[in-house]
């Protein structure tokens, strides 16, 4: 008989739970990438390592990708929906972890369950839980790593570094605690009874007890051989990071859109059904189309509310619209940021007072890369950036390193600055938010092309100011951007109202 694939076995719980029975099982992995189910692995994995070195599996529960070794237990527990079937999200999660948190703090493990979906101990992550439900079926998976190879696991991943702290900018083994650091001579056998144990008492049944199947993964989920999104917006959640492209036909109707990230969505076809009533609709419409398939239902997402992904339909309706002027190429490469999501983009764009430009633009033999300033010597587009800010009296930074761009943002702030532009790469943005989000300052943002230190792994030394190698600034399309703010400010300077050539889609802050 050939080995049993890990997505079948969960399809087998489930199938025997949709018969009424509650089932328990325990399986360790080959190596492998395990990503979520609406993951796109091309932005969760650095598939460039993975190759052919070991497969891409894609579970059925929704939640973050995980780089997987045999020294991880995966617990699969499949159970009539009953009474999870209309509860809360993260009420779920939390109900369901609680038997597995149980089952390690009885090891002697002083851990607690942290939302949407971590069991930690002191801060560093002991194990996953993740969750999906349909058809009166909930299955729920914990991920507990035993041990941890941390320097696989980092060339696997595209690690969500957005959950360190900000005292943090913490190593990444300080990130996790694998049980056999914490308890060395623990049986894994005695966890796995320990979980079945407290699994029963908390469903107030004994789950009947899989024994551990023989697997083998082969590649499920690599890269998909397709054109890129004519569109893609991407929205930070507090569940996660939700992207959603869309593919258009020449009259700017939709012909596909698909919805991503590494969000615990429990409903396993609300993003399939989402997708769907995107199909055939115009791109500018996106956002009031997602309103009325929401129907004001509070989407089956940790961390994601209904406006959340009203509000990815604005982006990338505002995306394309910004496309229509500069190209849809270009349009990739520019985000807005409004605190409130009250302003239009072209209401940010006229607005921008300031540009921050990124140290890692300048050449690395440059003796400006690490300090403010440039005298334009003509060498590198960072000069250019510098010539077209001054020349419309903008004040221009180079930020040098995390806390540098954190003063700049509180002074920009206390300044009163309406609006900046900020050139940096979009893992940056996404991994840093929250620092945007403390200031408060509205900005447009464009992200810079060539190596990063994120696709080269040197997150930890360019927040320090240490990132060797080159970043490339489009100054070409800078200077496009800002001549389009020029026009912007000076109509809204003419009529006293935010620009006549405004007709960018404006946020409907409904849901
Ligand atoms: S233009 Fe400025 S940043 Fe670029 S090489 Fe010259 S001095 Fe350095
Ligand atoms: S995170 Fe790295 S690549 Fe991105 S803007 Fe900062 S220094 Fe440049």
């Amino acid at each position: 008989m050939a080995p049993t694939q890990f997505p079948d076995y969960e399809q087998a719980h489930i199938a025997r739970a949709a018969r009424g029975e509650a089932v328990l099982g325990f399986a360790c992995l080959a190596r492998c990438a395990l990503v979520g189910a609406f993951e796109d692995p091309c932005r969760a994995l650095r598939l460039s390592y993975i190759g052919d070195r070991f497969p891409v599996v894609r579970r059925l529960t929704g939640g973050g990708s995980l780089s997987l070794d045999p020294d991880t237990l995966v617990a699969v527990l499949a159970l009539p929906a009953g009474p999870y079937a209309t509860m809360a999200p993260d009420t779920l999660m939390s109900a369901l972890a609680a038997p597995f948190l149980a089952a390690i703090r009885g090891c002697g493990i002083d851990a607690a369950f942290t939302a949407p979906n971590d069991i930690v101990v002191a801060g560093r992550k002991v194990a996953s839980v993740f969750a999906r439900r349909d058809a009166g079926v909930v299955l729920f998976e914990a991920v507990i790593p035993l041990a941890l190879d941390v320097e696989e696991l980092l060339k696997t991943l595209r690690l969500p570094l957005e959950k360190l702290s900000e005292q943090g900018l913490l190593a990444a083994r300080q990130r996790f605690a694998p049980l056999f650091t914490l308890v060395p001579d623990l049986p894994s056998g005695a966890l796995c009874a320990r979980i079945a144990a407290e699994t029963a008492q908390a469903l107030g049944l004994a789950p009947h007890r899989e024994s551990p199947p023989l697997l083998s993964e082969t590649s499920r989920a690599a890269a998909e051989d397709r054109p890129a999104a004519d569109v893609q917006a991407f929205l930070k959640t507090p569940g996660g990071v939700l992207y959603l492209d869309v593919w258009l036909d020449p009259r700017a109707l939709i012909r596909e859109a698909r919805f991503t990230g590494g969000v615990a969505c429990l409903d396993g076809d609300l993003l399939a059904r989402l997708q769907a009533s995107l199909v055939a609709t115009d791109v500018t419409e996106a956002e009031s189309t997602l309103g009325r398939a929401l129907g004001g239902v509070p989407p089956d997402i940790v961390g994601v509310e209904a406006a959340d992904i009203v509000y990815l339909g604005h982006l990338c309706a505002a995306r394309f619209h910004v496309g229509r002027r500069l190209g849809l190429a270009a349009a990739t490469q520019i985000s807005v940021f409004s605190p409130d999501r009250a302003a239009s983009g072209e209401t940010l764009l006229g607005a921008i007072d300031a540009v921050l430009l990124p140290y890692c633009a300048k050449p690395t033999w440059c003796k400006w890369r690490h300090r403010d300033g440039c005298p334009e010597c003509g060498q590198c587009a960072v000069g250019e950036a510098y010539g077209l800010a001054r020349a419309r009296n903008l004040m221009v930074v180079t930020i040098t390193r995390y806390e540098h761009l954190r003063a700049v943002l509180a002074d920009l702030r206390d300044r009163g600055a309406r609006a900046f532009l900020g050139v940096c790469c979009t893992d940056f943005f996404l991994k840093r938010d929250y620092a945007f989000i403390e200031a408060g300052v509205p900005a447009v943002f464009l992200d810079i092309g060539g190596d990063t230190c994120y696709t080269l792994r040197q997150e930890e030394a360019a927040y320090a100011g240490r990132f060797e190698a080159e970043a490339f600034v489009d100054a070409r399309l800078l200077g496009r951007l800002l001549d389009w703010r020029d026009r912007l400010a000076a109509a809204d300077a003419t009529t006293g109202v935010a620009g006549v050539e405004d007709q960018s889609p404006r946020p409907s802050l409904g849901s």
